[in-house]
């Protein structure tokens, strides 16, 4: 019998062919969410959306409080919803981590939710429809072109990102619900630029290019027939690479408390961000957090360079300042720079 409820298969991120930063960058921010979210920069047809909406079948799923429309967690002490922070009975429920795709033309409405007016005319209380920040509390909210969205929307993405509470304000109501949430953007090079202050607020950024190689460029087309044919037997068929790797990342969120980080190595890494003339901290912290998530990943306990090797193009890339004499990937500067410090 077939269920028409039933999700339809999602390509597995293992399955992805080639496209490493990009994939790393993503599995960082599910072992550590503070590294803050992650931008994808490439043209289409390369997978960004793809890999985006796997992301969910690599963590563990979410304890929240049944029915709970912001996904509460059933033991925080603080962050809740109203509803939650004075309810002592809890029921608590197991749902995918949620991943919630914000649409070009969302209206705000639809993004913050809304107050329901005449209820509070003819009731007297309060009415609320949660929105597309509601739904993404706790997990990921995935902007595709993130830099065709209109500007009040990205502000509005922007205060909420930085204080974790949505505020919806109507007629002298007001709602306010926790809404902390991973943002993943994706956007096309040849679409525009992004405004630096949205581009950093992503903790990593990716750059992905279309695959040259011929024989990736077989194995691409061969996997991507393959799910389309049979998407239930290919999932099917990569589920033990996809279990392997969520109980790594499962692992490393658990290992991530118990990882140092030498002082030589944070050194390292505010040097590098001095001698690349980056303003304000942001970038060295993220670099930190990304090189420990990835030892984590990797099954070591001390950071080691090549960690902060790996993860020092994704922290810094969209941080640099522009070079207009610069025709390659930023990412190659970084790296020229870190040759010369660790080599001392
Ligand atoms: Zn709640």
């Amino acid at each position: 019998m077939i269920d028409s409820n039933a999700p339809s298969p999602v390509y597995p991120f293992v399955a992805i062919v080639g496209q490493h930063g990009m994939k790393r960058a993503l599995i960082l921010s599910t072992i550590d969410a503070k590294i803050g979210g992650v931008m994808i920069m490439g043209h289409r047809g390369t997978g960004k959306s793809t890999s985006v909406r796997a992301l969910a079948s690599l963590m563990p799923p979410l304890d929240v409080v049944a029915d709970c429309p912001f996904h509460c967690a059933p033991e925080a002490p603080a962050g809740l919803c109203e509803q939650c922070a004075i309810g002592a009975e809890r029921t608590v429920a197991a749902i995918e981590v949620p991943v919630v795709d914000l649409p070009l033309g969302a209206t705000e409405d639809r993004v913050t939710g809304t107050i329901d007016i005449e209820y509070a005319l003819v009731h007297g209380g309060r009415r609320f429809e949660p929105g597309l920040l509601a739904r993404a509390n706790r997990g990921f909210l995935y902007i595709d072109e993130v830099n065709l969205l209109e500007d009040h929307l990205v502000d509005l993405l922007l205060d909420v990102a930085a204080s974790g509470v949505n505020v919806v304000e109507r007629e002298g109501i007001s709602v306010r619900h926790p809404s902390r949430f991973s943002l993943v953007g994706s956007g096309n090079p040849e679409e525009g630029e992004l405004r630096p202050q949205l581009l950093d607020r992503f903790g990593l950024h990716a750059f992905i290019e279309t695959e040259h190689d011929i024989l990736q460029r077989v194995e691409i087309i061969r996997r991507r027939m393959a799910f389309d044919d049979n998407p239930i037997g290919f999932v099917r068929e990569w589920e033990p690479e996809t279990i392997a790797l969520r109980e790594r990342i499962a692992a490393a969120r658990v290992a991530l408390g118990h990882v140092a980080l030498p002082d030589e190595l944070l050194e390292t890494i505010a040097a590098v961000s001095a001698e690349l003339g980056i303003d304000g901290h942001r970038g060295e912290l993220v670099m930190a957090r990304a090189a420990r998530a990835h030892a984590a990943l990797e099954g070591r306990r001390v950071v080691e360079t090549a960690d902060v090797r790996v993860v020092a193009p994704l922290a810094l890339r969209h941080r640099l300042r522009k070079d207009p004499l610069e025709a390659s990937d930023p990412g190659r500067r970084i790296d020229r720079v870190l040759d010369r410090l660790v080599a001392v």
